[in-house]
C-alpha cells in the first residue's frame, strides 16, 4: 500500500536524488580499490554523470530503480495511488535519460548504467563493470 502523499514522496525522492548516495559510494569504492581513476559529477557533460573515467572516456550513472523505472525490477513498481501524477513524471525521467545517453554517445563517450539494485550484489555488478571497462579501455 502506498501511504505517501505526492508531497511526502517528492521529499523522499529529493533525498534519493541527492549526491553521494549509498549505491554510488559502493561503485566508487569498487573503482578505487581496483585502481580506476575517476572524477565526480562533471557538470560540463550532458546529464552530469555521477562518475567519469577520463582515461576510458566512460561515464557511469548509478540510477535509482524507481526514479529511472528499471525494467522488470521490483523496486520500480508504481505507487498504487496518484498514478496520474507518477506515470508522466517518471516517463519524463526515462525520456530525459535516453536523450542524455544519445548526447554523450554523440560526443564519443561510452556510458555504463549501474542500477541501484545491482549495487547490492557486489559480485554481479563488479564483474560486469570490470568487463565493460576493459572493453572500453584504450
Ligand atoms: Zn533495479
Amino acid at each position: 500500500m502506498d501511504t505517501f502523499t505526492p508531497d511526502q514522496r517528492s521529499r523522499n525522492m529529493s533525498r534519493i536524488r541527492s549526491k553521494n548516495t549509498k549505491p554510488e559510494m559502493v561503485v566508487r569504492s569498487w573503482l578505487h580499490k581496483n585502481g580506476y581513476r575517476f572524477r565526480l559529477h562533471r557538470i560540463d557533460l550532458p546529464g552530469k554523470p555521477d562518475i567519469v573515467l577520463p582515461r576510458h572516456k566512460t561515464a557511469i550513472f548509478v540510477n535509482g530503480c524507481f526514479w529511472h523505472q528499471h525494467q522488470g525490477c521490483r523496486k520500480a513498481t508504481l505507487p498504487k495511488s496518484n498514478q496520474a501524477y507518477w506515470i508522466p513524471k517518471l516517463q519524463r525521467n526515462v525520456d530525459k535519460f535516453e536523450s542524455t545517453l544519445r548526447q554523450l554517445e554523440e560526443l564519443g563517450w561510452k556510458v555504463i548504467v549501474i542500477w541501484e539494485c545491482e549495487t547490492k550484489k557486489i559480485d554481479k555488478f563488479s564483474s560486469r563493470l570490470g568487463k565493460e571497462l576493459e572493453r572500453g579501455s584504450i
